[in-house]
C-alpha cells in the first residue's frame, strides 16, 4: 500500500491541506476495505477514463484508484538532531513513498511563524536541510558498520565481499553528494549505485511535489509575489521538482460546501480547485499506473507499478491469478474509446492474447485467464 505524507514547518496549513482532502474523499468510506486512521487518508484519484468506462459499462459496482495520504507533523528546525517531535516525526517520513512539500506563502498577522517573519525560501532551505541530515546521519552509521565488518573479513576475496566493497564505494559517494548540500534523487547515479541506493530507504531519493500555500485572494488571481522566489529555489536546488500552488483556507471550505454552493463560490472566484491536480501529481509521484476491469458486475481501476507484466499485474487482483496465469486478454481504453464497444474493438482486431511476457500499458483493459 503506497503512501504519499504531508510535510512542512508548524503552521503553514498542513491540516488545513490534510482536511480538506479527508472531506473530499467521501467515496473512500463507501469501501469496505479502507479503514480511515486519523492520519490518514484515502482519496479517490480523479480519472476521466474511468468515469467514462463505468458510464458505459453502467455496472452494479465500481472501484476507483486510491491515493493515501498522510498528515506528517512535527518537522521544525534541528528535527533531525532530535527537536520537536524528532526522531518520530523522521520514521514516519521513512515510511512514505513520495512527500507532499507544504510552504507558506500566505501572511495573516492571526497566524504565528515559527521562524518569525514570513520567508518561504528560507522555510525551504530548514526543511531541505533537516531531511539531508537525517540521511547523512543514519548513512554514515551504516558506512561505519560496513567498513568494520570488512576490517574482520581482512582482504577477503569472495564474492560477497567484492560486493560490501562495491556497496561501500558506492554509498561514500552518496555521502559526499548529500554532504554538498543536493538529494539523493537529484544525482546522476549508475545502475548498480540504483541498486545500493534503493536498499536504504533515503528520505531525500523520494519523489517530492512542493505546494504552495496562498491567500484565497493571490491563489484566484494567479499571483503572490513569493511564487517567483519558491519556483527559482526549485529550480536552483531541485530542478525538475513540481511545484503546485493552491490556498488551503479556500480548499477547506469547498470541502464543506454541497455542490451547488462549490460550483458557485468558485464561479464567483473565476478559479478551480486545485485538490484534482495535486492527487494525480501525487499518485504520478509514486510511480504508479493502473489497469482496468470492466464487466457488467464491476468497473475496477488496479493499482500497479510502471512497467508491471501480466502475471503480476493478475496477481494484484488474487495471488491465484498469478499463480495460475495463463494469458491476458487485453484492449486499450483509447480502442474502446474511439470505437465504442467492446465488440468493435474486437472485430478491429484490437482485442489481443498476451503472454507472461507483455508489459501493461497504462489504460490496458484486461481479463485474465488461469488455472484454479
Ligand atoms: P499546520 O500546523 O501546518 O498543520 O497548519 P494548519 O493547517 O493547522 O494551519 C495553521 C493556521 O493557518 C490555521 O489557523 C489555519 O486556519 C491557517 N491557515 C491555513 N491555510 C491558510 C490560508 O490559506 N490562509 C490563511 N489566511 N490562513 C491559513
Amino acid at each position: 500500500n503506497l503512501k504519499i505524507g504531508v510535510v512542512g514547518l508548524p503552521n503553514v496549513g498542513k491540516s488545513t491541506f490534510f482536511n480538506a482532502i479527508t472531506n473530499s474523499a467521501v467515496a473512500a468510506e463507501n469501501y469496505p476495505f479502507c479503514t480511515i486512521e486519523p492520519e490518514e487518508a484515502r482519496v479517490a484519484v480523479p480519472d476521466e477514463r474511468f468515469d467514462w468506462l463505468v458510464e458505459h459499462f453502467k455496472p452494479k459496482g465500481n472501484i476507483p484508484a486510491f491515493l493515501t495520504v498522510i498528515d506528517i507533523a512535527g518537522l521544525v528546525k534541528g528535527a533531525s538532531a532530535g527537536a520537536g517531535l524528532g526522531n518520530n516525526f523522521l520514521s514516519h517520513i521513512r515510511s512514505v513513498d513520495a512527500i507532499f512539500h507544504v510552504v507558506r506563502a500566505f501572511s495573516d498577522p492571526d497566524v504565528i511563524h515559527v521562524e518569525g517573519e514570513l520567508d518561504p525560501v528560507r522555510d525551504l532551505e530548514i526543511i531541505h536541510q533537516e531531511l539531508r541530515l537525517k540521511d547523512i546521519e543514519l548513512l554514515k552509521k551504516y558506512i561505519d558498520m560496513g567498513e568494520k565488518s570488512l576490517q574482520k573479513l581482512g582482504q577477503g576475496g569472495n564474492a560477497a565481499d567484492r560486493e560490501k566493497k562495491d556497496e561501500m564505494v558506492a554509498l561514500k559517494k552518496v555521502l559526499e553528494w548529500l554532504e554538498s548540500g543536493k538529494d539523493v534523487r537529484k544525482g546522476d547515479w549508475t545502475n548498480k549505485e540504483v541498486e545500493f541506493i534503493n536498499q536504504q530507504n533515503f528520505i531525500t531519493a523520494k519523489t517530492v511535489i512542493y505546494l504552495a500555500n496562498l491567500s484565497e485572494k493571490d491563489f484566484a488571481r494567479k499571483k503572490n509575489k513569493y511564487l517567483p522566489k519558491i519556483k527559482a529555489w526549485i529550480d536552483e536546488n531541485n530542478q525538475g521538482d513540481m511545484l503546485i500552488p493552491f490556498s488551503g483556507c479556500l480548499e477547506q471550505a469547498l470541502s464543506l460546501m454541497d455542490p451547488k454552493s462549490r460550483e458557485e463560490h468558485l464561479a464567483s472566484l473565476q478559479t478551480t480547485s486545485a485538490l484534482p491536480k495535486i492527487i494525480v501529481s501525487g499518485y504520478s509521484g509514486l510511480r504508479l499506473d493502473y489497469f482496468f476491469t470492466c464487466g457488467p458486475g464491476e468497473v475496477r481501476a488496479w493499482t500497479i507499478r510502471k512497467g508491471t507484466k501480466a502475471p503480476q499485474a493478475a496477481g494484484v487482483i488474487h495471488s491465484d491469478f498469478e499463480r495460475g496465469f495463463i494469458m491476458a486478454e487485453v484492449y486499450n481504453y483509447n480502442d474502446i474509446r474511439e470505437l465504442g464497444s467492446e465488440a468493435a474493438v474486437k472485430s478491429a482486431g484490437k482485442y489481443l492474447q498476451k503472454g507472461r511476457d507483455y508489459v501493461v500499458s497504462p489504460g490496458d483493459i484486461i481479463f485474465f485467464k488461469f488455472n484454479v
